[in-house]
């Protein structure tokens, strides 16, 4: 029951959402340390990255946090979430954090799951490119991306 798929999800959401883990155990009326393994299991099952290591490798991650998430739209993970700062002209969010410009996207993407591998770009799965929900956003070569936005299908929505 407690480590329920359903517990798992609503875990990553809120993560997802900043919520820190004891609000997290508050929220779901668990105890501490179950709180810390479903963390750990939504994190390594919703996109497999040690959400703790890059914590801490990101001094700056609290901050980031601090100015990104009132920018942020949230939604249910299906939902695309809105930008609602700065757009620049071809719709994709943009953001200045200590005086460098970043996209969007790619900022709520490293502050969420992690660091974008090098010479990799941010695909939007659901063609949306003001949105900066994790679950739509896709590492990718540039080329699958630009075969994807030229393909005519349908998006998935949701996880990758
Ligand atoms: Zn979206």
């Amino acid at each position: 029951m407690l480590h329920s798929e359903e517990n798992v999800e609503k875990c990553w959401d809120l993560i997802c959402a900043g919520v820190k883990q004891h609000e997290i155990a508050k929220t779901l009326r668990l105890s501490r340390s179950t709180t810390s393994r479903l963390c750990r299991a939504a994190a390594k099952k919703n996109g497999n990255v040690d959400h703790r290591r890059f914590l801490r490798e990101h001094g700056a991650y609290e901050n980031l946090m601090q100015f990104l998430f009132p920018r942020i739209e949230f939604g249910t993970k299906d939902d695309c979430w809105g930008w609602k700062s700065g757009k620049k002209p071809n719709g994709y969010g943009s953001v200045n954090f200590n005086g460098t410009g970043y996209q969007a996207h790619r900022a709520v993407y490293e502050c969420l799951v992690g660091p974008i591998p090098d010479g990799l770009v941010i695909d939007h799965l659901c063609g949306n490119p003001g949105c900066v929900n994790p679950y739509h956003l896709k590492p990718s070569l540039q080329a699958e991306n630009l075969l994807r936005r030229a393909s005519k299908m349908d998006y998935p929505h949701g996880a990758p």
